[in-house]
Order: structure tokens, then sequence, then C-alpha cells
């Protein structure tokens, strides 16, 4: 049986500091996070099941990939009305995020399977949906997952000029209207991905404030061959059976509703008012909590118990515990939660839960709102 408490989840894979920007550092980890692993290594004793490795998994990646052959061969072969061919591109995009989401994420983090194959297999499924597994690996797993919330080690919550989610970025004018325009703009995240931040990314070798190692022989392969594919099977197989604008068109329209999707379920977790944007101190780096606490202060749960959005979502509606045990596959969350929860409560850490979807995303509204109003200009 895998352990839970697997040391590499929280191990700081350091990446080098661009600029004089100190790298931020937790507090000593505490007896919060023993707690935790204490706990949460015991429900997987007791039960007598794997972490890792599960068959709900296996069958969920052949359901999605079986969806989205379904719903790609029909747009290929099947002469279909307009109204059919839109509301097919909107499931396909919306099945290519749960491929994302499920597969891609839980390969991503080690969570598929205790061997490594499998879980680079998975990982790589990214590449094939339009965005780079190795720039992932960096930008997530190490930097987002590390340094949750924390303003140029966070890229996640850099939304370039349009957008301010933390206290720790300029404001500008336009960021008053933000709450307003922001929704259509994370529809071209997807499109900006696949045609630009990759490739700046892996040219550049630098993510926000740090480094990242440009990739070499088979990773820089796998990224270059990877978006020959998805632009291959997106762009030019389609146009050998349809015009190329109305290919065109519904690739557009796929990207669209993917970013839309993947920003979204992402910014409930981070970009609201009950998370937290700690500020390490500008000349140690020094943070006031351990790693698990930041991790908590810093995540919302949302949409908990209901098994539909959690099957879909690839258990990101769980982002604590998913933070909390990023190794452990997402199938065992909804279990976890009450005891992560009262973890929690034992030790005075404050849980947040948004309860629906929809209070989440009035959450986020809020909190675009409130970072775009002129009173909170830094
Ligand atoms: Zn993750």
């Amino acid at each position: 049986m895998n352990s839970a408490s697997n040391p590499a989840q929280n191990e700081p894979v350091e990446t080098p500091v661009i600029g004089h920007q100190v790298s931020p550092r937790f507090e000593r980890s505490d007896e919060f996070e023993a707690d935790l692993r204490r706990v949460v290594d015991g429900y997987f004793q007791e039960a007598g099941i794997s972490t890792r490795d599960r068959l709900s998994m296996f069958l969920k990646t052949a359901v999605l990939l079986s969806l989205a052959g379904m719903a790609y061969s029909t747009l290929l072969f099947v002469a279909l009305p307009f109204w059919a061919v839109v509301a097919l591109v909107v499931f396909l995009a919306m099945v290519v995020a749960g491929i994302g989401f499920n597969v891609q994420h839980d390969g991503g983090h080690h969570a598929y399977s205790r061997h490594h194959w499998i879980n680079r297999l998975a990982a790589a499924s990214l590449d094939l949906i339009g965005a780079s597994s190795y720039v992932w690996r960096w930008k997530h797993d190490v930097l987002h997952h590390m340094y949750v919330n924390i303003a140029g080690h966070d890229t996640d919550i850099d939304l370039g000029p349009f957008g301010r989610v933390s206290p720790d970025h300029p404001r500008r004018m336009l960021h008053r209207f933000q709450h307003l325009y922001i929704w259509p703009l994370y529809g071209i995240l997807a499109l900006k991905w696949q045609w630009f931040d990759d490739f700046r990314d892996v040219l550049v070798g630098r993510l926000g404030a740090r480094r990242m190692p440009r990739p070499k022989g088979w990773d820089l392969a796998l990224f270059l061959l990877g978006r020959l594919a998805f632009f291959g099977w997106t762009i030019g197989i389609p146009s050998l059976f349809h015009p190329l604008g109305s290919v065109i068109a519904c690739y557009v329209l796929g990207s669209v509703v993917l970013g839309i999707v993947l920003s979204v379920v992402f910014q409930l977790a981070h970009a609201v008012g009950e998370a937290q944007f700690p500020t390490p101190d500008p000349v140690t780096g020094k943070l006031d909590a351990g790693w698990a606490r930041h991790q908590v202060r810093t995540t919302v749960d949302f949409s908990r118990g209901n098994a539909f959005v959690t099957w879909c979502l690839g258990g990101l509606n769980y982002q604590i515990e998913h933070h909390l045990f990023p190794r452990i596959s997402h199938v065992h969350y909804p279990a976890l939660a009450p005891l992560v929860e009262a973890v929690c409560l034992r030790h005075g850490v404050a849980y947040h839960d948004h309860g629906g979807f929809w209070k989440g995303i009035a959450s986020h509204y809020r909190w675009l709102r409130h970072m775009g109003s002129p009173a909170q200009a830094s």
C-alpha cells in the first residue's frame, strides 16, 4: 500500500529566483501537519486500500477517452445541422477539460498510479490537448502547489495586465471593471497557451519570478510533437473533410469553452475572498505559517458531496484535500474531506467551503470587484 504521507509532496523543489526577490520560506512543519498525516495514513491503513491505482480511475479514463473519440469522429464523418455541430463541439471541449482535470492532473501529480510510466503517460495527455506537460510540471506541480497565492511565485494568480486577483499585484484603472469583462477573457486562456505562453516560457526559461530549466531531449521532443499532434487533430485532419473556415470556427469555439471551464474551476479555489494571499517578508522571505497551514489558508472547496461534480472535475472541488495530499488519487477526496476538516477544527485552522458551485462563482465575482476597486490600489 502506498503511504499517504509521501514526503515528496511538499518537499521544496527550488528553482532560482530572478532579480532581488528572495524565495518564500515556510515555518517548520508543526503538529497540525503531523496530525493531518497521521489521520490520513490511519484512514488508508484501516480501510486497507491503496492511495493510487484505483479501478474507478482506469474506468473513468476509458469513459472519457471513449466520449472524446465518439464526439470527434461524429464531427468528422457525420453531416450534422449547425446547432448539432455547436453542441457537439461544446461537449467535446468539456470532455477534453475532463481529461485534463481527471487523467492529466492525477498523472502529473503522480497520483494516478505507483508506476511511473502510467503517470507519465497520463500526464502527457496534456500535450495532446494543447498545453505542455513539461511547462505544467514546473508551473503547477512545483510553483503553484508550493507557493499558492504568493504573488510572483505562483504564476496561476498572474492574470497579466487585464486582471488583478492578489493585493500584491499592481492595480490599474481598467481593473475597476474586471468583474464584468474578465469572464470572456478567460475564454482566450487556452488559445493563449496553445499559441504563445508555452513557447514563450520554453524560450525564455522563466515563470514569474523564477527560472524554469529549458526542456531538452525527450522533453523537448514531446513538447514539439505534442503541439504538432494537437494542431493536427484539431485543424489538420478536420480540414481534409470540411471547409477550413468551419474547422477554424469549431477549433476557436472549443478552445474558448475549454479556457472558460479551466479558468473558472481553478479560480474558485484560490481567487476568492475566503482565501488568503500571504506576503513573505521582503528581506528574509519568511512566511508566518508552515506549509500545510499555508495550503489550507489559501484554498477553498466547493460542491462537496456532489458526486457528479466531483466525477467531472477530478476532485478539484476538493482543492484543500488536493493541496494537502496531491499524490493521493482524487477518488479518495470525498472520504478524506471530513477527516481533514476535523483536524483543521482541532488546530484552529479555518477550513473554507463555498457550498455550491454558484456560491463559488459569486465569491470570485465579489473578489474581482474588491481587487479592482479604487480603494484597493496598492
Ligand atoms: Zn494540482
